[in-house]
């Protein structure tokens, strides 16, 4: 879907409401206190009324929309241009396109990112690269990595890419890492040679080891880490280029939106997949957003 598809599929603020209640409710709407499907649509087509508890709700109720004044087409335009921007899309870039404040484009794209999450992660098995990169801060030649943050990043060959916000880059962090990612029965991990994987993998996941030495050659047959690095240079090209400087707060959340978008790209259904997210991800304030760091 391109932007002229969403505006004429879904012109009015009334037909952008009728698909969120099909995918918030595909069974029909339910009252989200009581649970019960004995509602009805109250007069004006927004609000639903519960007849067990009285509640009074409408489709984005209790969702990441929740108490929004922007027109729901509005929220549409700028979902699909997340959805499309393979670095990102910056909030300046939000409130030129969409044609909102800037207060309003942040708050906006870290509510759609919020809901850009995987729901569920399973155990990664199969042939696994693992490496770690540094993000953010100034870049100086004579101290190159002490305002970094490091992120490291878990390709699965040919299945999904995760990256993780770590606080540093040890072998203790890599043994977190892995026993949360993947499974005990992984056939082939495959690092560089720093030391931090060897010492960090148990015993399981020591005997699928496997390493390359990036000063001799890049490519050893199957054994190399290209894919886990096209994706960190991705991931690069949208900080420099879109995001500028991401607060160490917000990383996580802008890692979970690249990885959302690049797992789906070759999915059709991305900007819906993303639509059903922001239904049925929580609510996330602006208070909450803002509390503890500046903002991105
Ligand atoms: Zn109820």
């Amino acid at each position: 879907m391109n932007l002229l598809d969403v505006n004429t599929a879904f012109p009015t603020d009334d037909k952008c409401r009728e698909l969120l209640t099909r995918l918030r409710w595909p069974e029909g709407p339910r009252c989200p206190r009581c649970k019960t499907d004995a509602v009805e649509l109250e007069t004006g087509k927004t609000l639903f009324y519960c007849k067990d508890c009285a509640y009074q709700f409408s489709t984005t109720t209790g969702t990441i929309f929740n108490d929004t004044h922007l027109p729901l087409v509005k929220w549409f335009a700028a979902t699909l241009l997340l959805c499309e921007a393979k670095k990102g899309m910056s909030a300046c870039q939000i409130q030129r396109t969409v044609g909102v404040s800037y207060k309003t484009a942040w708050y906006l794209c870290h509510r759609i990112r919020a809901a850009m999450v995987e729901a569920d992660k399973p155990m990664m098995d199969g042939t696994v690269e693992i490496d770690e990169t540094y993000v953010g801060g100034k870049a100086r030649r004579w101290m190159p990595r002490r305002d970094k943050e490091v992120v490291f990043g878990i390709r699965k060959r040919n299945g999904e890419l995760r990256f993780i916000h770590a606080s540093d880059a040890n072998s203790k962090t890599v043994r977190q890492i892995v026993g949360e990612n993947l499974s005990e029965d992984v056939e082939v991990i495959v690092t560089d040679e720093s030391s931090i994987y060897p010492f960090g993998l148990g015993k399981k996941h020591r005997k699928a080891h496997k390493t390359i030495n990036h000063s001799r050659q890049y490519v050893s047959g199957l054994v190399h880490t290209n894919t886990v690095e096209s994706a960190f240079s991705l991931l690069k090209r949208g900080i420099m280029g879109t995001w500028h400087n991401i607060s160490a707060k917000h990383l996580a959340a802008y890692l979970d939106e690249m990885t959302f978008r690049f797992n789906r790209r070759k999915n059709s259904d991305l900007f819906i997949d993303t639509l059903r997210h922001m239904v049925t991800a929580p609510v996330l304030t602006f208070k909450k957003l803002t509390k503890e760091g500046e903002a991105a």
